[in-house]
């Protein structure tokens, strides 16, 4: 529409700074903060990234010059599952949030959120 933004002092605003999650395999850009897995590819492959907008709404990413991905902790020996009530094996997808006791877990915690 044309209409500058302004902060409550009457400063204009030229860029918005904020901060998403990027997943390195495929390169998909997720805005909520609080998800752990990709909702394209389901891997565990999100990462922190610093992001502008800019007056005509392009957005510019700024990542870390010549950043290479380190693979130490991808490659590990999976422990036995161990059974019962207490739900403490590894979380290897997003699928788990569904089954189990993780998933009352969850239910209760959407539960009081909206109290
Ligand atoms: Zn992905």
């Amino acid at each position: 529409m044309g209409i500058p933004l302004l902060t409550p002092d009457g400063q204009r605003i030229n860029y918005l700074k904020n901060f998403v999650q990027e997943c390195f395999a495929c390169l998909t850009i997720e805005r909520d903060p609080t998800k752990q897995f990709c909702s394209k590819c389901g891997n565990n492959t999100l990462l922190k990234l610093t992001i502008s907008i800019n007056p005509d709404g392009t957005m510019t990413c700024y990542r870390k010059k010549g950043f290479k991905v380190k693979t130490k902790g991808f490659i590990y020996p999976l422990p036995m599952n161990k059974g019962g009530r207490k739900n403490e094996d590894l979380l290897l997808c997003e699928d788990q949030f569904l089954m189990g006791s993780r998933k009352y877990a969850k239910m209760r915690k959407e539960k009081y959120k909206d109290r």
